[in-house]
């Protein structure tokens, strides 16, 4: 077994777990590596639409450009912007930090899996993080979970995430975020295409899962016009979605880094505009959020969506108090 990365002597927490990992497996560029974890479940800030985080891989092979969380990497002290997409960490003894910490999940909190990096990206194919997960969650009741993804993977596990749903509240949400394939190789290089995408729609549907589409991050001038926004919700229904998030796309200083070069590359006529409403925010705020918001609500109208999940945890028996 190769060592890690990093031959820093005084690395501290999340970099020196980093630094000390295992590698499990090199391929051209992309390397893996394994890293102890501590804790499974994430709580986050309130406000989001979800209690805890569950990721399975730190870093991401897909490498979005408008990724945002590119800057986790940067605990581990990997500062490259490449480091994200080609340094990937399976985290170690998910399942039984996992199920010791199910314990505190309260009735109606949802656990989101795969919101700082996609679960079933390529390294789960190898190490099957995501779906070892699953089969320890399909012995619980009571639980709302919640699946974000861009990778048709997912369908290997349409019947597993079935038989989570038989005693669990599940909802499986694809990011799709254009049909155009040009557009989504320049934005998403190594992420399924938008077909398979929706394919992978069509099986989750069929499978019995509540499932949608989320087109975010909604790209100012690039993925914002109600035609595109009108093409993919009539393409998510028309795959079985039940539901058509969306959010416009915000850019941290380390996703700036990325994203600018493919504005400059693709959309030279826009990075001045870019610039100017990201650089000293990283979020975008007045009239457009409005006009967004307004035009979200036609397309979803136009074609019976729903904005987001329409499930609702159904206390079990079980859940009194506790879950379990
Ligand atoms: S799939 Fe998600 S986590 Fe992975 S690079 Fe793209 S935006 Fe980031």
């Amino acid at each position: 077994m190769l060592s890690g990365v990093h031959s820093e002597p005084d690395l501290t927490g999340i970099a020196r777990l980093a630094a000390e990992s295992d590698l499990l497996e090199a391929r051209r560029v992309v390397r893996y590596f394994e890293i102890d974890t501590r804790s499974a479940l994430n709580r986050v800030r309130s406000g989001m639409p979800f209690t805890y985080s569950l990721n399975p891989y730190r870093g991401c092979e897909f490498g979005c450009k408008y990724c945002y969380a590119r800057y986790t990497h940067e605990f581990m002290e990997l500062r490259e912007s490449e480091d994200f997409e080609n340094k990937i960490y399976a985290k170690r003894n998910l399942v039984p930090i996992l199920a010791g910490e199910l314990r505190k999940v309260r009735p109606g909190e949802i656990i989101a899996i795969g919101t700082a990096t996609d679960p079933y990206q390529p390294a789960e194919r190898r190490f099957g993080r995501t779906r070892a997960i699953l089969e320890m969650l399909a012995g619980h009741r009571g639980l709302s979970v919640s699946v974000t993804t861009k990778s048709d993977l997912i369908r290997r596990d349409v019947a597993l995430l079935a038989k989570v749903a038989e005693h669990n509240t599940v909802t499986v949400n694809m990011t799709i975020t254009t049909l155009d394939v040009s557009l989504a190789r320049e934005l998403e290089p190594k992420a399924p295409r938008p077909d398979l995408r929706l394919r992978a729609v069509r099986d989750l549907a069929d499978g019995g899962i509540h499932v949608g589409v989320f087109p975010n991050p909604i790209m100012p001038l690039i993925t914002d016009q109600e035609a595109r926004l009108n093409g993919l919700a009539k393409a998510a229904r028309e795959h079985g979605a039940r539901y058509f998030g969306g959010g416009p796309l915000f850019l941290t200083a380390s996703t700036q880094r990325v994203f600018f070069p493919f504005v400059a590359k693709r959309y030279p006529q826009l990075l001045r505009r870019y610039r100017e409403r990201y650089e000293n925010d990283a979020y975008l705020k007045g009239p457009y959020l409005d006009m967004l918001r307004a035009r979200l609500a036609r397309v979803r109208a136009a074609h019976g969506l729903a904005a987001a999940p329409t499930m609702r945890q159904q206390p079990t028996d079980e859940a009194q108090g506790r879950l379990f």
